[in-house]
């Protein structure tokens, strides 16, 4: 079997298409431009997008579902990523690809894309911005992974909030293309090149230095067992899960794929009993 055929991931059900999960999205085909290296570690794709959808497009961290090998029968493979910036008066949409070890359908996708290839994605969809709390503290956990979410997040960040940012890196001059809005404190945990990424402990050694409940929320992506112990440790200190927005974004040494296919099942199953997309919570997940 080859990689590709590997990776695909079948919705025998058409559980994908329906209203429930498509809702307020689009498919529709970008165009890529431009391919840039702003760091060693991240290929920037810029794209073009026909979209009467603006005001959706560019609100804060929405991500696309983009369709990244198409098999010869079936489903396309998909992979998701973050809108890092969106130019509404252009279309332009911005993503950020970390380069990773290990081959995938994206870094395969990367190595074949040139200004002119097009690619379908469906999209945007609304991920989590971390909560308004007047009197608390907006904690904000990083991975590589999640730089572009950090970057959309901290570009529309409302004045008068207070926020901390850590990010867990191996570039050492990331912080330096953040937006720095005047009531958040940003961190680098620069990662050694050689230490890989989703084991350094470093955000979870925040996290165990955040022991007040009600001073902080918390929002995190990165590494999915590295967010599952983040999420644990916050909630035996007495976080209530309603103010962590916490999210696997890869899972070192597992496919996407592998994880897509366990959510397709469980959004399968929450469907038969006639639940919405909300009744699935990703954390959850055997995987
Ligand atoms: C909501 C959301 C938003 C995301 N936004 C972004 C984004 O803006 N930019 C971004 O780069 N990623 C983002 N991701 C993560 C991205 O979807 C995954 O990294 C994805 O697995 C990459 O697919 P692939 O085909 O390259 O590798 P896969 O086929 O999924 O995996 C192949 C191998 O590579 C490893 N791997 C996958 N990703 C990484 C990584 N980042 N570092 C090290 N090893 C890895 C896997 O563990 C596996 O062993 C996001 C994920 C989610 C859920």
């Amino acid at each position: 079997m080859t990689s590709a055929e590997q990776d695909r991931v079948d919705d025998r059900k058409g559980a994908l298409d329906e209203d429930d999960h498509m809702r307020d999205m689009e498919r529709l085909e970008l165009t890529v431009l431009s391919l840039d290296r702003p760091f060693a570690s991240v290929m920037r794709v810029t794209g073009q997008i026909d979209t009467n959808m603006q005001g959706p497009w560019s609100a804060p961290n929405v991500a696309v579902r983009m369709e990244l090998e198409q098999p010869a029968d079936g489903r396309a493979t998909t992979r998701v990523y973050t809108v890092r910036h969106f130019d509404a008066a252009e279309g332009l949409v911005e993503i950020d690809f970390v380069l990773h070890e290990g081959d995938g359908p994206a870094m395969r996708w990367l190595r074949a894309a040139v200004p002119g290839t097009k690619v379908w994605m469906t999209g945007p969809r609304q991920h989590f911005v971390p909560p308004q709390t007047p009197g608390r503290r907006a904690a904000m956990l990083a991975d590589d992974t999640a730089v572009p979410a950090i970057h959309a997040i901290l570009a529309a960040w409302p004045d008068g909030q207070a926020g901390t940012v850590w990010i867990d890196s191996v570039e050492p001059d990331l912080l330096a293309s953040l937006p720095a809005p005047k009531d958040v404190t940003r961190h680098l945990l620069l990662r050694g090149p050689q230490d890989p990424p989703g084991t350094s402990q470093a955000l979870r050694a925040v996290a165990d230095t955040l022991t007040d409940p009600a001073a902080w929320t918390v929002w995190a992506a990165g590494e999915r067992q590295e967010m599952r112990d983040l999420r644990s440790a916050l909630t035996g200190r007495g976080f209530a899960r309603s103010d962590l927005q916490i999210l696997g974004y890869w899972r070192h040494g597992v496919s996407s794929s592998e994880v897509d296919r366990q959510r397709l099942a469980e959004y399968e199953r929450i469907r038969a009993m006639n639940l919405p997309m909300e009744a699935l919570d990703d954390a959850d997940l055997p995987i």
